[in-house]
């Protein structure tokens, strides 16, 4: 299993990528946040990827992120559910975390509503949007997401932030690229539009395969996780 000296290492040289590739795309350094995925270890090795200094944590299972949030209780931890969010989870989940990335369907967002006014917090969320078309993956098709957008602004207790996507699993480095691309214009789009209403502004794009493509592609946030663990 990977060290704590080996995940510091690591996180040091992904944090050094990510603030050249910030560079290459005319942003500053603090302008893209890691967030760092801990999806594959446990809560003793994810403390120590806390204690290398990410403060940002993502998890893709809600039930992970909870025994997590339970077991490492630093309070400058930031705690984000990267995966699909079960209904029947949501109340658990939203006290705990900073930023859902995978708002990904309507019901979802009527359930997050429900919820969130009866316990009294807010919610920040991102749309997730399925830019490759891959069938295995969720999120609202491009064609939807306006709509989409329309309806949960209509939810006073969601606050949409920006959108997140993922690149096609079998897409290669120019598709991957312009799927990145497309969703820069699409943030840009419905900034435009909607600007006087919510603020758009971050985009989460990119894993450990093409975090610095995303951000040259306008990626506020990026999601590393196999990174960060490699031997
Ligand atoms: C696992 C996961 C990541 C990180 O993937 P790596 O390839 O390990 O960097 C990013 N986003 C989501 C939604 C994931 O499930």
């Amino acid at each position: 299993m990977v060290d704590a000296r080996k995940i510091k290492e690591n996180l040091e040289r992904v944090n050094a990528r990510v603030a050249e590739a910030a560079e290459r795309g005319g942003r500053l350094p603090d302008q893209v946040r890691l967030v760092a995925v801990c999806k594959y270890v446990d809560a003793e090795i994810t403390k120590s990827v806390v204690n290398s200094g990410a403060l940002d944590i993502g998890e893709n299972r809600p039930q992970q992120l909870w025994q997590k949030a339970e077991q490492i209780k630093v309070p400058s931890v930031n705690w984000h559910l990267i995966g699909q969010l079960q209904t029947n989870k949501v109340k658990r989940t939203l006290p705990l975390i900073t930023l859902l990335h995978s708002l990904d369907r309507l019901k979802l967002a009527r359930v997050i509503e429900q919820q969130a006014s009866q316990i009294g917090v807010q919610v920040d969320a991102l749309v997730q949007v399925n830019v490759s078309g891959d069938e295995s993956k969720s999120g609202f098709q491009c064609s939807e997401v306006e709509y989409a957008l329309e309806q949960i602004m209509e939810c006073q207790h969601i606050k949409v932030k920006g959108l997140m996507a993922m690149a096609g699993l079998d897409s290669d480095v120019p598709t991957t690229r312009r799927e990145f691309e497309s969703m820069r214009r699409l943030q840009d789009r419905l900034q435009a539009k909607y600007g006087d209403q919510i603020t758009l502004s971050e985009l989460s794009m990119g894993m450990s395969r093409d975090y610095e493509m995303a951000i040259e592609e306008g990626a506020t946030i990026v999601r590393v996780g196999s990174e960060i663990f490699r031997e």
